[in-house]
């Protein structure tokens, strides 16, 4: 029973880092603790009854960023007699029992793939008043069967997959999220069609490489079915899906793109650099030339789209040459935003050890030079869109300037951000609305919209808003597959050799 001593029921409070896949554990970590009793503390609070810290590894410095908030945690802990601390997610896949060695205050370590266990081990740590860790090595149930408490009525994150057969050097995930594994077509649509009954709106398809989606049941075409079979989902008006993986991109995918109306016209697609020498000591087995290939038949199929990435710059051993080559690439592609991000150690990977590592005035300079480069062409590609009309999806605090400038913000169908006046419709239109308006302004990262909207239409999703109703979906465990090939046994997943 999860009540406080008063009675009254225990409060916890979640504490995220990293990436969306933690943004989206997070809501299951909720989703299974109001499921278990507990209510979530007010955003004020100082002392919950449970924290919980939902980590990241993959930055260097991420565990002393999680010892000095367990550290500030301690005397709040002392003064809060009952109080329980849980650390989950990546790093404590990780560190595991170091966790409660260096911070002996901690109640409970879960990983990765045992978060459902979290209820239990909370309160197995209060009845024993002693430290519960339990880390398991792979994935027991797929996390989508577990209760989710959702943070926004209008938009959903559902997960197709979880690992990665990959072998990337700079990457933590394929050691501490283990292999892909593929959730059955008819699970996830099901998950889907309970986010549409609930109103939402727009539904982004999560996996560390959703290409390989299928891997595990044998159909290497799988993705894109699931793509058209969300097609035919009434009242989802918009379907994103991250990250792929131009190793695995295969054509039928940019045509499902194209050919379903509600899968959105917008492409993230990791570069992470444009130098073939280096995505080779990265282990990313595509080439330049095969990533600018599937650009220009996404562009044929869809001229409207809107392609990102992500770039990494001063890879161990990256040389000028090499830079100047993801520059040739940034320049050929045109991304309309990209996420530059400077190589840092991830302890764990192999790119940690390499030689080569850089001085850290070389990546900075490269790192500068890389954005002047890029925001000089998402500007142009911005202007573009200058005079046309976009279709806006109201969000919640997409920019903070909105308050001052009495703008309301929402994502374009192409992902972009745009602050939009709201003219005579203030007040009226809510987050998870839609409206239609015409771009008057661009910046490098965002477009402005400063005329009266053109329409605006209330929607379910901004009833639930307005309401302070947000989606929980059951754990969604059954559902017919109605795509791709039944669940057999998984076929062997070697992991990228190739890369
Ligand atoms: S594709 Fe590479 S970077 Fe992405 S999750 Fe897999 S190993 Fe990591």
């Amino acid at each position: 029973m999860t009540t406080a001593a008063a009675g009254s029921p225990r409060t916890y409070q979640v504490r995220t880092y990293g990436c969306q896949m933690n943004v989206h554990d997070s809501e299951r970590i909720s989703g299974l603790l109001e499921q278990a009793g507990y209510v979530r503390a007010a955003e004020a609070d100082e002392q919950p009854d449970v924290v919980v810290f939902n980590t990241c590894a993959v930055r260097e410095n991420a565990d002393n960023r999680l010892y000095g908030n367990l550290g500030h945690l301690r005397p709040v802990k002392d003064k809060h007699p009952g109080m329980q601390i849980a650390v989950g997610g990546c790093l404590a896949q990780k560190d595991r029992g170091d966790i409660v060695r260096k911070a002996p205050w901690v109640d409970v370590v879960f990983g990765t793939h045992n978060i459902g266990s979290l209820p239990v081990l909370l309160e197995r740590a209060r009845h024993n008043t002693a430290a519960e860790v339990e880390i398991l090595e792979s994935l027991d149930v797929f996390p989508s069967t577990l209760p989710t408490r959702r943070e926004s009525t209008y938009a959903g994150w559902v997960s197709i997959s979880v690992g990665c057969n990959n072998t990337c050097t700079f990457c933590i995930v394929p050691s501490l999220r283990g292999k892909e594994k593929d959730r059955r077509p008819g699970d996830i649509l099901s998950e889907v069609r309970a986010l549409v009954d609930e109103g939402v709106l727009e539904v982004t398809l999560l996996g560390q490489n959703v290409n390989s989606y299928g891997v595990e049941f044998g159909d290497r075409y799988a993705f894109g079915k699931l793509l058209r079979a969300c097609g035919d989902i009434e009242g989802l008006e918009r379907v994103r899906f991250t990250s792929p993986h131009p190793k695995d991109f295969t054509d039928d995918v940019i045509a499902a793109m194209a050919e379903t109306p509600n899968v959105c016209h917008s492409l993230h697609m990791p570069l992470q650099s444009g130098s073939d020498d280096v995505l080779r000591t990265m282990r990313r087995s595509y080439r330049s030339e095969k990533y600018l290939g599937i650009i220009e038949k996404v562009r044929a199929a869809m001229p409207d789209a809107a392609i990102t990435t992500d770039i990494i710059v001063g890879f161990p051993g990256e040389t000028d040459a090499d830079f100047e080559k993801t520059l040739d690439v940034v320049r050929e592609a045109r991304f309309s935003s990209a996420f530059t991000f400077q190589y840092s150690k991830r302890p764990g990977t192999p790119a940690a050890t390499m030689d080569g590592q850089l001085p850290k005035q070389v990546v900075q300079e490269r790192y500068e030079r890389l954005i002047a480069t890029v925001e000089e062409i998402t500007w142009s590609e911005n202007r573009k869109l200058v005079g046309e009309t976009v279709e806006v999806l109201v969000a919640v605090g997409e920019g903070r300037k909105d308050e001052r400038t009495g703008r309301l913000s929402g994502r374009a169908r192409d992902g972009r951000l745009v602050h939009f006046d709201a003219g005579s419709l203030a007040g009226q239109i809510r987050p998870g609305d839609i409206v239609h308006t015409t771009v008057t302004y661009a910046a490098p990262h965002h477009l402005n919209a400063d005329g009266e909207p053109l329409s605006h239409r209330r929607t379910r999703a901004g009833d639930a808003a307005e309401a302070g109703r947000a989606p929980r979906t059951p754990g969604v465990l059954l559902g017919l597959p109605t795509i791709g090939a039944p669940a057999a046994a998984p076929a062997p997943t070697g992991g990228c050799a190739a890369n």
